[in-house]
């Protein structure tokens, strides 16, 4: 029988889609840690989560043994609006690189959100509604969450209160008005409508913000208003859950063609993308069925696996949040800024620090100016502008690529493409004129965000 041709572009039928989340945690022999209450230092109970967060978010957060969480059908209807995403043969690309690695991609950009944060987000409205909740409060960086909370939000008829990091609210005003035009709020991060937005602004002032410290107004929201609760688009375990219809998907088309990958690559900035990718085929690894390498790739300027502690901190900058046992740069570090605002988060997702931590999954530290060089190189053979976020992950899947050039070997690589890259063109423009920059922190830049990570026992540093 002749060889099966791949087509340019996988897709799956409706009926194909998958219609459970799949929990890595189950399949994981040592848990991540849990969140702990920064007041007792032991384990918060859901009791203590669900003043912050959605009941059946609470439980979903604390879920450590069922592998598969079944999607409610309202949740896979919204998902067949946008859904499945393709899986991409990045065929022009291996020309390009001449290489004889097979790369593909799966691409997250083709809602009005832009990236892959509406898998997560239409599940926490759900939730909030169910619940009976009056909105949700929550934070963007780059804007992308904020985007994806607000399209989810309107479509649950749920108010929507987004505190944006003040750069991007600057630096990127389309994506504020797409979030206005769903009917949300966005507040400028940090903002003087809250006690922890205040001290920020007076203790740093003219500070251009952070997510941590978006998260800490968020939250402080949603704690002082009645029938509001606060989302989270990433880090938190829940989110990974949510996102593993990606790796799914993924999975189930790589199993159609009988293509087995070698390395799958994805960005990580909370670990949410990189984590819902991989999740499926780590359950495979961790189960001893299959074996792949796993890579995160995140940006130098805020290099948390790479360069970061294995500690518990806070989430926030405010410390207003539990705390986790996370890869982190310290909750005060504030990264320079680099124009891939999804990736600028102190810490890391506990599942994705445990698997790390254990050596299951690799990290990678690179520039940006090396990121768009790979962006403007994808963008030309395959006709996708990238998000600056997803081309962290184009630049080191054309670097495996161009390692099998070299020795020959034809791996097969699969890489997250979560985004598209329309309402970034700003960093494009400064990558054009040739004035983008490379700021690496200094190991005198880290110490300072490491001082300020607590210290218990246990937790000694
Ligand atoms: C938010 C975002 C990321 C990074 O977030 P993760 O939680 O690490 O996935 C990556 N790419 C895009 C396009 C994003 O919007």
């Amino acid at each position: 029988m002749a060889k099966q041709e791949i087509p340019y572009k996988i897709y799956l039928e409706e009926k194909e889609m998958p219609t459970s989340w799949y929990n890595v945690r189950a399949d994981m022999k040592t848990k991540p840690a849990p969140l702990l209450n920064p007041g007792t230092l032991k384990p918060c109970t859901a009791e203590e989560l669900s003043h912050v967060f959605c009941d059946e978010l609470v439980q979903q957060e604390l879920n450590n043994t069922d592998r598969l969480i079944e999607i409610p059908e309202e949740i896979r209807n919204f998902y067949k609006m946008y859904r499945p995403s393709p899986l991409v043969r990045a065929y022009f690309l291996e020309k390009k690189l001449g290489t004889p690695a097979h790369i593909y991609y799966k691409f997250e950009g083709n809602n009005t959100s832009g990236s892959h944060k509406l898998n997560s987000a239409i599940a926490q409205a759900y939730y909030a509604k169910k619940q009976g909740l009056k909105g949700v409060t929550t934070e963007t960086g780059a804007g992308q969450w904020g985007t994806a909370l607000s399209m989810s939000c309107s479509y649950f008829d749920l108010d929507c209160i987004v505190y944006m990091v003040k750069c991007s609210y600057e630096q990127k005003p389309f994506r504020r008005e797409v979030i206005r035009t769903y009917g949300a709020k966005a507040i400028p991060s940090p903002s003087m409508d809250t006690e922890v937005g205040r001290k920020i602004n007076a203790e740093f002032p003219g500070t251009t913000g952070s997510l941590g410290c978006a998260i800490s107004e968020a939250v402080e929201h949603a704690v002082s208003h009645e029938g509001y609760r606060y989302v989270l688009g990433s880090v938190l375990s829940q989110v990974l859950l949510h996102q593993s219809v990606i790796g799914q998907e993924t999975q189930i088309a790589l199993n159609k063609y009988g293509i087995e990958p070698d390395i799958i690559i994805g960005c990580a900035g909370g670990g949410s993308n990189l984590g819902g990718l991989i999740s499926p085929f780590m359950g495979e690894k961790l189960r001893g069925e299959k074996d792949y390498q796993f890579i995160a790739v995140e940006p130098a300027s805020c290099p948390s696996l790479t360069r970061g502690k294995y500690l518990y901190d806070f989430c926030d900058t405010g410390k207003v949040c539990p705390m986790a046992k996370m890869y982190t740069l310290g909750s005060g570090f504030i990264p320079s800024a680099n124009h891939a605002g999804g990736l600028r988060y102190h810490g890391m997702s506990s599942i994705l620090s445990e698997l790390y931590d254990e050596g299951l999954m690799e990290a990678r530290a690179v520039e940006q100016t090396e990121v768009f060089k790979a962006a403007e190189l994808f963008a030309r053979v395959e006709g996708i502008l990238p998000a600056p976020e997803s081309s962290h992950a184009i630049k080191v899947a054309i670097d495996e690529a161009l390692k099998c050039k070299e020795t020959g070997k034809a791996k097969t690589i699969v890489f997250g493409l979560t985004g598209t890259g329309y309402f970034d063109l700003k960093a494009y423009e400064a990558f054009n004129d040739g004035k983008m920059s490379d700021y690496i922190p200094t190991d005198a830049d880290l110490k300072k965000g490491f001082d300020g990570i607590p210290q218990f026992p246990g937790n000694e540093h």
